[in-house]
Parts: structure tokens; C-alpha cells; sequence
């Protein structure tokens, strides 16, 4: 199974979750808010080489972290993966959009330069603008749609821009999630928790929970469960073969 997308640093206990995650064999990108939360993230996943750490900075708290910049610009030569980073355009964080598109202009800048990366993002109420933004920056690296909840439309040009999609438990609860699964390249599609932010069954996700998403999915496309899990397992491994293996 595969959670490409989990904030391990925020639950509870983040090494008993790690351990769990190692004892279920578990694929886990472990994605990060924060440039300081890097390492103390990254130390949760020694001695466990299929929990990879992600250097993220979240659109939620671009305005009062821009000043982690320079510490994202150290910390990027070290990573072949990059998130939780995106654009957040809920009205509760419009009054910040200006610092939300200078960080992510600049992470996917930086990230161009250095190559490439990996990056797991947060396109909520604002996909149009995220896309825009990796249309003008194309060399930033192969982009992961985590959660995504933009219209029809977006999606198809998404999907034509190239980018991938990671799909929780959370996303699938809803009509308008499943018609948007039906519309994304199966050979583009990974699993997410992005645990313990969304809910399942009323209460935070665990990483594992993507074996709900396992089953819907095994649903919506009509194939049986152990295909689904081949298949995605698959879309991992071409994922990070499309980089170099420098990190
Ligand atoms: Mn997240």
C-alpha cells in the first residue's frame, strides 16, 4: 500500500505511527509545513527506506514562514521530494494570497533549478492558479495533485500539463470526488491518507486507511483489488524512476 501523502510529523505519537507504517509495509511520502520541520521529520523515517521525507512549505502558513526560504534553498539539494507546497484559495487565507504565490513561484523556481523534484500539492479552491503556475515553470518537476477538488475542466488541463493525482478515503466520500477519479489517467493515479488532517469514519486517517481508497477505487474502475494495488504500485515505481536517483 501506498499513503503519498501523510503528515506523520503531526499525530500524537509520530514514531509509534512511523513504526506502524514500517510493520504494514507501507509506501509513505512524509511530507512536511514547514523547512525547520524537515529534519526532525526525516529523523522518523531511519531505518525505513519506504518512508521518504517531503520539504514542504503549506500555502496555509506561506505568510508567516516566507522566511524559510533560504533554509528550503539549503535543504533542496538533500531531497528528492518536495510538499506539502501549493496555493490555498479559501477565503479564510485570500488576505495572504500575495505571500502564497511568492513562496510557490519561488519553490517551483527553486526547484527548477536544481533539476526537478517531486512535488506533492495542495491546489485547494485555487487549481487554475496552481496550473497556471506550473505551466509557466515546467522544468520544476513532475507535480502530484494531492486531493484534488477543482472542476472538470481543470482537471482535463491538468491532466494534459502532465500532472499526477494522489486520492484519500476523504476525497472518495463524495459524488463530485469519484467523477473526478473517473476522469484521471489510471497510470497517473497513487493513494493518499494526508493523515491526520482528513477524516475517516469521524475521526483523523491513518496512513493505512488507503486501503479504503484501494477498494473504491477497485470499484470505480471496475478491476479487481489485488490489480488496483499492482497497478499502483506500478505508477510508484515509474513515478520515481523518472528522476534521477540523486537523493
Ligand atoms: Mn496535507
Amino acid at each position: 500500500m501506498i499513503d503519498f501523502h501523510a503528515h506523520l510529523d503531526l499525530y500524537p505519537d509520530p514514531q509509534a505511527t512511523a513504526r506502524e507504517c514500517v510493520a504494514r509495509d507501507l509506501y509513505v511520502l512524509s511530507v512536511t509545513t514547514t523547512p525547520s520541520a524537515w529534519a526532525g521529520t526525516a529523523a522518523l523515517a531511519k531505518g525505513a527506506p519506504r518512508i521518504r521525507t517531503a520539504l514542504g512549505l503549506h500555502p496555509q502558513i506561506a505568510h508567516e514562514r516566507r522566511g524559510e526560504l533560504p533554509l528550503f534553498e539549503r535543504l533542496l539539494p538533500q531531497v528528492r521530494y518536495v510538499g506539502e507546497v501549493g496555493l490555498d484559495g479559501g477565503p479564510e487565507y485570500r488576505r495572504h494570497w500575495s505571500d502564497q504565490e511568492q513562496v510557490f513561484s519561488r519553490v517551483l523556481e527553486l526547484c527548477a533549478r536544481a533539476g526537478g523534484r517531486i512535488l506533492t500539492i495542495h491546489s485547494r479552491r485555487a487549481a487554475t492558479h496552481v496550473l497556471d503556475a506550473l505551466e509557466t515553470r515546467p522544468g520544476a518537476g513532475t507535480a502530484i495533485l494531492h486531493w484534488f477538488s477543482g472542476t472538470q475542466k481543470e482537471l482535463s488541463r491538468a491532466v494534459d500539463l502532465g500532472c499526477w493525482f494522489s486520492i484519500g478515503p476523504a476525497m472518495l466520500v463524495g459524488d463530485k470526488g469519484r467523477a473526478l477519479v473517473t476522469k484521471m489517467p489510471h497510470d497517473r493515479v497513487l493513494t493518499e491518507s494526508d493523515g491526520p488532517f482528513a477524516q475517516v469514519d469521524g475521526r483523523a486517517a491513518w496512513p493505512w486507511d488507503v486501503d479504503q481508497a484501494v477498494g473504491t477505487l477497485a470499484q470505480i474502475w471496475s478491476e479487481p483489488v489485488d490489480a488496483v494495488r499492482s497497478r499502483l504500485l506500478e505508477n510508484l515505481r515509474r513515478l520515481t524512476k523518472e528522476l534521477p536517483a540523486n537523493s
